[in-house]
């Protein structure tokens, strides 16, 4: 593991008690950083609290981030906390349920552009004002090979994906300006809890589409979203990293 200097940086990780949020929150507690972990399971974050305590500073917030009230609640108690909020992780997300568009009933759709895209608008919203009062931030957007290409059955996931790379491209040039960078990553599958939402024969045709012939790693989207939170990251903005293997090749 390269080492990267994020002392003295407070960051956010939705998504983070499980997955390639924890991973990404190890990254970011192994290169000095403090995190606060951001989730919905109560008992998920107390546990991986308990794993993540020897690294280092962690808190949790229990937030639903399709709830804006709340999502307000969780950035004013981060940021009471840590005093301050340099480095934002959107990382949280579901798969919804596979299957053609026009099978997709209006709940389906609902729940995952909410969850994947509508979110990531809230916890913006929250957290740029605090980042701004420092005209600093890193925020690292977890997007999808799918929003790039658009997976069959997957349009909900698809759609919400690619609404996140065009919030990125938006938002990174609104903040240019202000010490604020932000980028998205893609990745191809990774074997997380997120696969048990997800049909065989579309993990299957997924894994089928990248070319090294393999699944990712946690730790691969780890080492890339700890790049971006860092200082090394300082002529990039509205990016899209790709992490797919092979997969994309633009
Ligand atoms: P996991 O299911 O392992 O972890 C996601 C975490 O986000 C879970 O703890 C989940 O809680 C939480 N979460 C979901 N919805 C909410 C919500 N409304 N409020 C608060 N927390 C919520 O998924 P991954 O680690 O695999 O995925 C992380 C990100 O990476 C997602 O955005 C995903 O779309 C993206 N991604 C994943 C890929 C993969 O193949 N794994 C490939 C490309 C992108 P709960 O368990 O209760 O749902």
């Amino acid at each position: 593991m390269n080492q990267l200097d994020l002392k003295g940086r407070n960051g956010i990780v939705t998504g983070g008690a499980r997955g390639i949020g924890l991973a990404i929150a190890t990254r970011l507690l192994q290169s000095g950083a403090r995190v606060c972990l951001w989730d919905r399971d109560a008992a998920a974050l107390n546990e991986a609290k308990g794993k993540l305590a020897a690294l280092g500073t962690v808190a949790t917030v229990t937030v639903d981030l399709t709830d804006p009230a709340a999502v307000s609640t969780a950035a004013a108690a981060t940021k009471a906390e840590f005093g301050s909020i340099h480095l934002l992780v959107n990382n949280a997300g579901i798969a919804g349920v596979n299957g053609k568009l026009w099978e997709c009933t209006p709940e389906q759709w609902r729940v995952v552009i909410d969850t994947n895209l509508n979110a990531v608008f809230l916890v913006c919203r929250a957290v740029v004002p605090v980042m701004l009062e420092k005209q600093y931030g890193r925020i690292v957007n977890i997007a999808s090979i799918a929003g790039k290409e658009g997976n069959p059955n997957a349009a909900h996931y698809s759609a919400a994906k690619a609404g996140v790379i065009a919030l990125t491209k938006s938002l990174g040039k609104e903040l240019a300006q202000n010490g604020i960078l932000v980028n998205c990553i893609t990745p191809a599958v990774i074997q997380t809890d997120i696969l048990k939402q997800v049909a065989q024969y579309h993990i299957d045709y997924m894994l089928s589409k990248i070319p090294m012939g393999r699944f990712g790693k946690v730790d691969e989207a780890a080492a890339l979203v700890a790049w971006l939170c860092s200082d090394d990251c300082s002529f990039t903005t509205g990016g899209v990293f790709d992490l797919s293997g092979g997969r994309a090749t633009y």
